[in-house]
C-alpha cells in the first residue's frame, strides 16, 4: 500500500525533530506535527530557559565575590521583567532556527495537534495523512498532587513567564527542577523555601552529594524543609497565599511552585484507537526497539518514561531512524553511565554508579573523596566547598562512578562520562596528568582511599 509519509512524527521536541530531520536526510518521505512550539519542552520551558535563569542568578555570587578581587560596584539592581524580555527573545530564535532545519532537510511541517485516527493513520485539523511508520514523541507534562487550592499552586511552564519575580516563593519537590528552581528564585533575590516529602532531597543520587548540597543550600540561607508536605494552599484577602502544612504548621508566600514530576503527554492522542499500551506508571510501553504494541507505532522520549533528558532522547530518535532508514548505521541505546548534572547553585555532576548503587549491585568499593574550598573563593568572603568523589570497583580497579558538586560541575563530568564509558580504571584516572591549577585535577590526584 502506498502512504503519504513513510514517517510521521507526532511532536516536534528533541527527540521528535531529530528524528524527523535525520530520517528525511536518509531519504525518507516525513512529515512532523506540532501543537505547542517547536523544539518541545527544552526549547521552550525546560533545559535552555532554566540554564539563563541559572546564569542570571549566579551573578549575585559574582557580584558578592568581585570585592576580594579589588572591584567595588554600586549597589546592583536586578529586572525581572529584562530577564524574562531577553529570554523570550532568545526562545523565539531559536524556535525560527528549528522551523528552518525541519524544512531545510525537507520535512513537512504541519502545525496543529495530532490525533492517531486508526491504522497507520493521523489527523491533523481535520486533514487525515497516513504513514508507513508513527513515531509518537509527545513528551511530558508537569503533574502537581490533587489538594485542595492547586489551581494556586503553579508549574515550571508557568514560572517561566511570571510578570514579577515573587518575593517568598515555597517550592515543592526534591528533583531536578525543585532543586534548580529553588536556586533562581533564591539567587534572585527571593526568600525561598523548598519542602521535599522524603528525609533528603535528591533520590538517587549519591548520598555524599545530596548531604554536600543540603550543607551548601543551608550555608546560603535557603530554608529547607523535609518530611514535610502542603495539605491545602489558600488565598488570603492581601493576595499572599497560605500553604497549611501535614503537621499543621501554616507558611506564608506569593509563590507556590510545584515540582513533583512529569506525567506522559498523552492528551486527545487518540491511544484508544490503536492498540498501543501503556505501562503500570501510565507511559507509553515499548519494547528494546522503540516499538508499541502496535509494532508500526512507535515511541522514544519523555512519553516512554525512562530518562527523562533531551539527549537521551536524542539518542532514542537517532536509534529509531538509523533501524528504519539506515540499518547499517544502527545501534542500540546504551542507558549505562549516563552523565547528568543538576543546575543547582552550586551545580551537581554525576556519572555511573552512587555508592549506594554500587554497593546494593554487590561490588566490593573503593571510595576516594575530596572536599576542598575552590582557589576562586580564597580571595573572598564565600565559605562554599567543593566535593568531589570517585567509586571503584576495588576488585577491578574500574571505576563505577564519578560525583561532585562544585562550580562547573556539569562541564567537568561530560569528559568523564567518555572515561567511564571506556571502562576507565583507577590507574589510569591517577596515570593522566592533571590541567593545573584547575578543580577538575582533584580528579586524577586523589590517592587515598577513605573507605
Ligand atoms: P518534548 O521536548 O517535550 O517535545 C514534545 C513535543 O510534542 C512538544 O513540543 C509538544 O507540544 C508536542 N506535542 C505533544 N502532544 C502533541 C500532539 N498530540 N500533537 C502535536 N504535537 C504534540 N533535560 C536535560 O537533558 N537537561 C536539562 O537541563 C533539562 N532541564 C529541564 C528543565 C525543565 C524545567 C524541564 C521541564 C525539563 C528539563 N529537561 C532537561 C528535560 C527535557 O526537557 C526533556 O527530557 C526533553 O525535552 C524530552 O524530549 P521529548 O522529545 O521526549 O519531548
Ligand atoms: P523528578 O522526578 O526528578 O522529581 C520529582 C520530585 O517530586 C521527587 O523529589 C519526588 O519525591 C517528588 N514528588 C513526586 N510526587 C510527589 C507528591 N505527590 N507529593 C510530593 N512530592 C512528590 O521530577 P522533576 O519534576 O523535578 O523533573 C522531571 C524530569 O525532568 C527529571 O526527572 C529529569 O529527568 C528532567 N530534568 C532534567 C534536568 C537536568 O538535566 N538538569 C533539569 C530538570 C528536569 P520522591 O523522590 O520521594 O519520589
Amino acid at each position: 500500500m502506498a502512504y503519504d509519509f513513510d514517517l510521521f512524527v507526532i511532536g516536534a521536541g528533541s527527540g521528535g525533530v531529530r528524528a524527523a530531520r535525520f530520517a528525511a536526510g536518509f531519504g525518507a518521505k516525513v512529515a512532523v506535527a506540532e501543537s505547542r512550539y517547536l523544539g518541545g519542552t527544552c526549547v521552550n520551558v525546560g533545559c535552555v530557559p532554566k540554564k539563563l535563569l541559572v546564569y542570571g542568578a549566579h551573578f549575585a555570587d559574582d557580584f558578592e565575590q568581585a570585592s576580594g578581587f579589588g572591584w567595588s560596584l554600586e549597589d546592583a539592581q536586578f529586572d525581572w521583567g529584562q530577564l524574562i524580555a531577553n529570554k523570550n527573545r532568545e526562545i523565539e530564535r531559536l524556535n525560527g532556527i528549528y522551523r528552518n532545519l525541519l524544512l531545510n532537510s525537507g520535512v513537512t511541517l504541519l502545525e496543529g495537534h495530532a490525533r492517531l485516527t486508526g491504522a497507520h493513520e493521523v489527523e491533523v485539523d481535520g486533514q487525515r495523512y497516513s504513514a508507513e511508520h508513527i513515531l509518537i514523541a509527545t513528551g511530558g507534562w508537569p503533574q502537581i498532587p490533587d489538594i485542595p487550592g492547586k489551581e494556586l499552586a503553579i508549574s515550571s511552564n508557568e514560572a517561566f513567564y511570571l510578570k514579577d519575580l515573587p518575593k517568598r516563593v515555597l517550592v515543592v519537590g526534591g528533583g531536578y527542577i525543585a532543586v534548580e528552581f529553588a536556586g533562581i528564585f533564591q539567587g534572585l533575590g527571593a526568600k525561598t523555601s523548598l519542602l521535599y516529602r522524603g528525609d533528603l532531597f535528591l533520590r538517587g543520587f549519591d548520598g555524599a552529594v545530596r548531604e554536600h548540597l543540603k550543607d551548601e543550600l543551608e550555608k546560603r540561607g535557603m530554608d529547607l524543609q523535609f518530611n514535610t508536605e502542603i495539605r491545602s494552599i489558600e488565598k488570603q484577602a492581601d493576595g499572599s497565599l497560605k500553604a497549611t502544612l501535614n503537621d499543621g504548621r501554616e507558611l506564608i508566600a506569593d509563590c507556590v511552585f510545584y515540582a513533583t514530576g512529569r506525567r506522559p503527554m498523552l492528551d486527545n492522542l487518540g491511544l484508544e484507537n490503536t492498540g498501543v499500551e501503556l505501562d503500570s506508571r501510565g507511559f507509553i510501553r515499548v519494547d528494546e526497539l522503540f516499538q508499541t504494541t502496535d509494532p508500526w507505532i512507535l515511541a522514544i522520549g519523555d512519553v516512554i518514561g525512562r530518562v527523562q533528558l533531551t539527549p537521551v532522547a536524542l539518542a532514542e530518535g537517532m536509534a529509531v531512524v538509523r533501524r528504519l532508514f539506515k540499518p547499517e548505521q544502527y545501534r542500540k541505546v546504551d542507558y549505562q553511565n549516563i552523565p547528568t548534572a543538576v543546575f543547582s547553585q552550586p551545580p551537581i555532576g554525576t556519572v555511573g554508579l552512587s555508592e549506594e548503587q554500587a554497593r546494593e549491585q554487590g561490588y566490593e568499593v573503593s571510595i576516594f573523596e575530596s572536599r576542598f574550598r575552590p582557589m576562586k573563593l580564597t580571595l573572598t568572603e564565600c565559605q562554599e566547598r567543593t566535593l568531589m568523589k570517585l567509586v571503584v570497583d576495588a576488585k577491578t580497579d574500574r571505576v563505577l562512578g564519578c560525583h561532585m558538586v562544585g562550580p562547573e560541575a556539569g562541564e567537568i563530568i561530560q569528559g568523564l562520562g567518555i572515561a567511564l564509558k571506556a571502562g576507565a580504571t583507577k590507574q589510569q584516572f591517577d596515570e593522566t596528568i592533571g590541567v593545573h591549577p584547575t578543580a577538575a585535577e582533584e580528579f586524577v590526584t586523589m590517592r587515598t582511599s577513605v573507605r
